[in-house]
């Protein structure tokens, strides 16, 4: 018997299968989806056995070394969705497989040197190795390569190389019954009346089934460790490592909750998505529903009709640590069949939670991303909450997007996917008004709360009148009169593309670094300049380098600024101030949207962050101070995103009983999206939006690809892209577009020079075989390190 196995390197030569001979005593337990350890050269790597077969067409094979599951990781379905993702994401078997996987789960090599064959009692460092070898760094920390490189040639040392797993499972020491209930009984008989303790911690495990640790046993029935130890000494008790997992969530009590029963609108947005739940057919649903329309509640009442038939599901939701809310929905109607995935996890959480789904021990899993992968077997539903959001696109191989992974899962196994927005992206609507999703509208509020006013402040006439503070007229008043009324008010400071940087009054000269073409933030704390690319760090200068004037300045507005200017104009205001430098530490973030929930503050101020997810019914006016920070990036989506954004913000006013207010600050009042995001109206900035994406053929009405070069050397990049874009212009098709090769937006980035090429297209069958040979010819540079090259098949990032 054979295994064919796909081995953990990733690169253009390895990617293929590999033959190794399964040793008999392994030819009943091997499957596919299991991970080996197999010789390759000269080490000892990690692989995924692919299939078994009975016979090869190599001879002299080579056998498998190590089986490190007993049951397979990857189902066949996982694996055969592996291949399709190669495809479709250009990228390495090896690299979609393990992207299905907790980062746990990866392999870790540790090498050993340990004596040859040929024995050298004279050598110096013979009494060092020899009796179970050293660590490769501590052999190297007493002796030098050279003496090691000699040794190994001589076959008087070699090396072991010894594939770990980078986090095992935790264990806890636990107590279990020896014997039969009836035996136990005997055994407490025996004891007449002495040893009444022990008598206790029988009727335990007469009772109850299973095993207990040593502490919670204790605590449980106030005894001690001694007194366990002496049954297991008896034979009457048995010792046994447990496994144990690392719950985040542990001792955290939520409130069951119970179906809500559902509004008209509700019930007949969720009614088409039961039935293709009853029917077991696959369907793509788009729910767009404005922000409070219910839309969560009909995901929960979907997935419980799920659960009913002994389905499972995914929910997806973006940055789920950032929304605790979000999770405590889902954790109070469903508890312990829930698992949780997400960044904010250490690597062993990840893994535990990861292993429950494995295990069948839950049936829900909530998660970012790459939750969409969680290993289930059959699956009921996905839901993709939020389904515009750009954090859904993966942006390192393998270049997937969850919505396409979602759709292949939900044709699979024959199930509904549902996508929910309130700003549903382009793409996904359009798709939806061509008939391939299935359209489904929330236009109002659940309980017909309005939707909050938005006006828009022209801060043009704001410093026309006077006004150099960065909170116009009308916010200031607004706030003040939230004050006085003791509610709630949400500020919004859009920090992408809005950074604090560092400008000559006198000459207009901007800070840079040197090594990346963007300009450096001010920090405040130490009084440096930062890249945020690199690291870059330089002290602030006390005149300008270009014409020595002292007029240099920090500009642009950081949230701690804001917050110094609060407190200056509202001295009353009590403010939690949301932002990377407050929420850095694991729980932060939680404890203060607890903090602005129970209304210790007045004033939540913060970034992106703050932005969506979030319900507070005291809130009743929200402020956004640079409403179109965003529409400056280089990105065809800026104007989708500054949409997006604010309908987003806005939705954190007024959605319970109290009505909610929004002011908009802007330099660019007019812009359609910041007009049309502050009349609701998502309609009419789709039609108006999808005319732009039309003239400049933009998804999506064309297909997107883009290539990214990379080198040490301008030269050498503009090159490389250049030989692209002509070998692409010859092979495709007259209807497509070659753009480029262009200096991407930041055309540096840690001394590497970037070059762009696009490619826009409607129909280019053969588009995946020339961009692959594209991969091909440039492999040897490429393992060389020098040169770096990218393909995305769906780029959202233009930078
Ligand atoms: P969305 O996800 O569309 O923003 P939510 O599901 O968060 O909307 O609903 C907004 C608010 O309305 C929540 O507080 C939710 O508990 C409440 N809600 C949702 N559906 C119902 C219902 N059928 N009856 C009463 N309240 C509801
Ligand atoms: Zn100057
Ligand atoms: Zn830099």
């Amino acid at each position: 018997m054979i295994a064919k196995v796909i081995v953990d390197v990733p690169a253009n030569q390895t990617d293929r299968l590999f033959d190794y001979a399964i040793p008999e005593e392994w030819e009943e337990m091997i499957e596919p989806g299991m991970r080996v350890v197999v010789p390759f050269g000269p080490r000892k790597i990690q692989g995924f056995v692919i299939s078994v077969a009975n016979e090869s067409e190599h001879a002299k094979l080579k056998e498998l070394s190590e089986v490190k599951d007993v049951t397979p990781i990857l189902t066949q379905e996982l694996l055969d969705l592996g291949f399709w993702l190669t495809e479709k994401a250009l990228c390495y078997a090896v690299s979609a497989l393990q992207a299905m996987l907790p980062a746990a789960m990866k392999a870790n090599v540790t090498k050993t040197v340990v004596l040859g064959n040929r024995v050298n009692e004279e050598a110096t460092w013979h009494r060092m190795v020899s009796s179970n070898g050293v660590k490769w760094d501590d052999f190297l920390s007493h002796f030098s390569h050279k003496e090691l490189n000699r040794a190994i040639k001589n076959d008087e040392l070699e090396v072991r190389y010894d594939v770990k797993e980078k986090t095992a499972p935790k264990t806890i020491l636990s107590v279990s019954a020896a014997l039969q209930k009836d035996e136990l009984q005997k055994e407490k008989e025996k004891m007449g009346n002495r040893a009444l303790k022990q008598q206790e911690i029988i009727a335990h495990f007469i009772e109850n089934e299973g095993a207990v640790s040593y502490k919670e046993l204790m605590d449980m029935l106030d005894t001690t460790r001694s007194t366990i130890k002496s049954l297991v000494s008896k034979e009457i008790l048995k010792e046994e490592e447990v496994e144990l997992y690392r719950d985040p969530y542990k001792g955290r009590e939520f409130t069951p909750s119970t179906a809500l029963e559902l509004t008209d609108l509700q019930e007949q947005a969720i009614t088409p998505i039961l039935t293709s739940i009853e029917d077991h057919h696959h369907e793509t649903f788009l729910i767009h529903g404005v922000t409070g329309s219910g839309k969560t509640e009909i995901y929960l009442q979907s997935i419980h009709r799920v659960l009913e038939q002994g389905k499972e599901a995914i929910v997806l939701v973006p940055e789920i640590s950032l929304t605790p809310q979000m999770v405590t929905r889902f954790k109070s109607r469903f508890g312990s069949e829930v698992a949780v995935l997400h960044s904010g996890l250490s690597r062993g959480e990840k893994y535990d939670e990861w292993r429950k789904i494995h295990r069948k021990e839950v049936k829900v899993v909530v998660g970012a991303r790459s939750a969409v992968f969680a290993p289930f077997t059959n699956l009921g539903i996905i839901i993709i909450d939020e389904e515009h959001e750009s954090s859904y696109k993966q942006e390192e191989n393998p270049r997937y997007h969850a919505r396409d992974v979602a759709i292949k899962r939900g044709e699979h196994y024959n199930c509904p996917v549902v996508l929910g927005s309130a700003t549903p992206s382009l793409e996904s609507y359009a798709r939806a008004s061509k008939g391939v999703y299935t359209l489904l509208e929330l236009l109002h509020r659940v309980n017909k709360q309005a939707m909050p006013t938005v006006s828009i402040v022209d801060m043009r006439e704001e410093l026309r009148a006077g006004n150099r503070s960065m909170f116009s007229n009308d916010l200031y008043d607004k706030l003040k009169d939230r004050l006085e009324k003791k509610e709630q008010t949400v500020l919004f400071l859009n920090r992408r593309g809005y950074s604090t940087f560092v400008m000559c009054r006198d000459c207009g000269y901007v800070a840079e670094c040197p090594h990346c073409d963007i300009s450096l933030t001010y920090h405040k704390i130490n009084g440096t300049m930062r890249c945020h690319y690199c690291g870059h760090e330089e002290r602030f200068p006390t005149q300008c380098p270009e014409c020595e004037s002292e007029h240099i300045r920090f500009f642009g507005t950081g949230t701690q600024r804001v917050e110094e200017e609060l407190t200056k104009i509202l001295p009353e205001a009590r403010v939690v101030r949301m932002d990377v430098d407050t929420t850095r530490r694991k729980g932060a973030h939680e404890k203060l949207l607890n903090q602005f929930g129970e209304g210790k503050a007045d004033i939540l101020l913060g970034t992106q962050m703050i932005a969506k997810g979030l319900d507070f019914p005291n809130v009743t006016l929200v402020g956004v101070l640079a409403g179109d920070a965003m529409l400056h990036i280089p990105d065809f989506r800026a104007s989708e995103k500054t949409f997006q954004l604010l309908t987003q913000v806005s939705g954190r006013a007024g959605r319970h009983l109290l009505p909610g207010e929004v002011i908009v600050q802007s330099y660019t009042p007019e812009h359609y999206s910041i007009e049309m995001a502050s009349e609701h109206d998502y309609q009419s900035f789709y039609q108006r939006e999808m005319v732009t994406r039309k003239q400049f053929g933009y998804p999506p009405f064309y297909f997107l690809a883009m290539v990214n070069v990379s080198h040490e050397e301008l030269t050498k990049t503009v090159d490389v892209t250049e030989k692209i874009a002509a070998y692409l212009k010859e092979h495709l098709s007259k209807q497509s577009v070659v753009l480029g090769p262009v200096a991407s937006p930041i055309p540096r980035i840690k001394d590497r020079y970037r070059y762009q090429c696009m490619i826009k297209y409607k129909t280019e069958p053969n588009l995946t075989h020339y961009l692959k040979e594209i991969q091909k010819h440039f492999s040897k540079e490429i393992s060389r390190g020098g040169l770096q090259l990218s393909i995305d098949t769906q780029p959202y990032m233009m930078m």
